[in-house]
């Protein structure tokens, strides 16, 4: 499986649109790996986690080709998340031109939980799309039951985090290798640990929210890093990761006091990728 980090920033990213923090000047200063866009990731060329106002910005930096997404999860709908608005540009020929295998075309298939969806309720008159009902289909989801969208076994779960919405964070699996997607989790609440440790799932890849960084009282709502490291020290002790597990550090806030180049050598020593915006790898 392949993962691209395209946007690794909390919601007001790195450096924040009207800051004048430490943090966020030395990352205007710094530049390259210190400036982060809103929140998404990219798996193989096919499934895209998060749909922020930065999408755009993926395509024309990154090579995001939104042509080929068959699949979109939405963890929840903070607008880092999810901005519904540019989905519009998918339901109409007018925004859209299909080429001339336009037969073959299928929704792009977006899954969210019902609270997450209200944002877009306006936008979508119908919960199949608009006047192209083979633009996109809404799925809503449920907490702790898996589906399957091209190929991919996809399970919801739990987070700690606004409440409100319903937000989940994801495994993700294929064929053999399974990825834990959990962005804006906090700390798992029981009922997500549970169910790590009943499926007896070994992560081969697994993703924390660090949006609070060097915060070592943050676990809910948000983790820091010292909560990652309770997280990835309670995988391996309850099976869900072991020592060839891969573990990434992402979403970062200014508040969480630092920048990637002040953070990676840390990070590092914990057992901890440092994500970036742009940053491909294959597990
Ligand atoms: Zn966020
Ligand atoms: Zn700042
Ligand atoms: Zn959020």
């Amino acid at each position: 499986m392949k993962i691209k980090f395209l946007g690794t920033a909390a919601a007001e990213g790195t450096p924040a649109l009207f800051c004048s923090c430490d943090v966020c000047e030395r990352a205007r200063k710094l530049g390259g790996k210190n400036i982060r866009t809103r929140s998404q990731t990219l798996i193989n060329d096919d499934l895209l986690i998060d749909f922020p106002a930065d999408t755009y910005l993926h395509v024309l930096n990154y090579g995001l080709d939104l042509r080929k997404i068959k699949t979109l999860l939405i963890t929840h709908g903070h607008d880092d998340h999810f901005y519904p608005f540019d989905l519009v540009y998918r339901c109409s020929p007018v925004f859209a031109v299909y080429p001339d295998n336009a037969a073959d075309k299928k929704p792009l298939e977006l899954y969210l939980t019902r609270n997450s969806g209200k944002i877009m309720r306006p936008y979508f008159k119908k919960e199949r799309v608009s006047d192209d009902e083979k633009a996109i289909s809404i799925n809503y989801i449920t907490k702790f039951k898996s589906f399957v969208s091209n190929g991919y076994k996809i399970t919801p779960m739990r987070a700690s985090h606004a409440a409100e919405l319903d937000p989940v964070i994801y495994i993700i699996q294929k064929e053999d290798k399974s990825l834990l997607y959990a962005h804006d989790s906090g700390y798992f609440p029981e009922d997500t640990w549970d169910y790590i440790k009943n499926s007896g799932i070994v992560f081969d890849f697994v993703s924390l929210d660090c949006t609070s960084t060097l915060k070592d009282g943050a676990y809910g709502y948000h983790m820091g890093l010292k909560a990652c490291c309770d997280v990835k020290s309670r995988l391996i002790k309850e099976g869900g990761a072991n020592g060839k597990t891969v573990f990434f550090v992402n979403h970062f806030s200014h508040n969480g006091g630092t920048v990637y180049d002040d953070l990676v050598e840390l990070a590092r020593e914990k057992g901890f990728n440092v994500s970036y915006d742009g940053l491909q790898t294959e597990f």
